[in-house]
């Protein structure tokens, strides 16, 4: 069964994912009931899994409101495992599992926190990266180095480009103010900014897009283009000292 995949938005600027496959109903994120239970109760679902992507509130403040509610199970990093509401099950790069369409595979993408991790569905060709790449970004750096996001954004950059991205915040806007100073001239850039711009105006979510779109876009994916190195005075750096920049720009735009 091919999985259908709903974008719950919450709180002010957060994105949930409803995920319904062979396994049953899952949920990438916790930020707010509210909206989670609103999602369900439209489609008839219930709950079974919620996976949680990284310790900070805005994404899993509603997990135990859920748990109670539907008695569903937890998953979360295991890196992480202490700062998050009691897990069912604590899983790492490796821990993979679910079938058809809903193979899930973990990836430990730290960075924006030390634990972060990813879900890739590689059959469904869909990642829930939430604050590590995000639509033309990536999260900020509260727990780890630069070294480690860039890494982390190259695992996923590596993945099948017609690969869905579902991001867990809607900043797209945001982040193409920033990304236009660093590639004025890239077309694919211009252009995406005119789409961004026209779906928030319309009240569209910006998110899911696909990583093709994200490598031509996304400056934090690419610090090995001669323009972007040269916009950040690094001609000929090394891409992690690109990105290592490129981060710290847009940490005071
Ligand atoms: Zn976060
Ligand atoms: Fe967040």
């Amino acid at each position: 069964m091919p999985l259908e995949i709903l974008t719950v938005p919450c709180l002010s600027d957060n994105y949930a994912y409803l995920i319904r496959g062979d396994d049953g109903v899952c949920l990438v994120d916790a930020p707010e009931a509210g909206p989670i239970v609103d999602a369900l109760n439209a489609k008839g679902w219930s709950l079974d899994v919620v996976m949680l992507t990284h310790h900070h509130w805005d994404h899993v403040d509603a997990t135990e409101d859920l748990r109670r509610r539907y008695g569903c199970k937890v998953t979360g990093p295991k890196a992480e495992k202490d700062k998050l509401p009691p897990l069912d099950w604590s899983v790492s790069e490796g821990s993979n599992g679910g079938n058809g369409d809903a193979y899930t595979e973990i990836l430990d993408v730290p960075g924006h926190t030390l634990g972060h991790i990813a879900f890739h569905f590689p059959r469904a060709k869909a990642l829930f990266s939430a604050d590590s790449l995000m639509a033309l970004g990536c999260g900020r750096l509260f727990e780890g180095t630069p070294e480690m996001m860039h890494k982390s954004l190259q695992k996923m950059a590596a993945l099948p480009p017609e690969t869905m991205i579902y991001s867990g915040h809607e900043y797209t806007l945001g982040n193409a103010r920033f990304a236009v100073t660093i590639e004025p001239d890239n077309q694919a850039l211009q252009a995406r900014v005119a789409k961004i711009t026209a779906a928030r105006e319309a009240g569209q979510p910006t998110v899911p897009v696909t990583l093709a779109e994200e490598l031509a876009t996304n400056p934090f994916l690419r610090c090995h283009i001669p323009a972007v190195q040269a916009a950040v005075g690094l001609e000929g750096a090394s891409s992690e000292q690109v990105f290592a920049e490129v981060r710290a720009r847009k940490d005071s735009f």
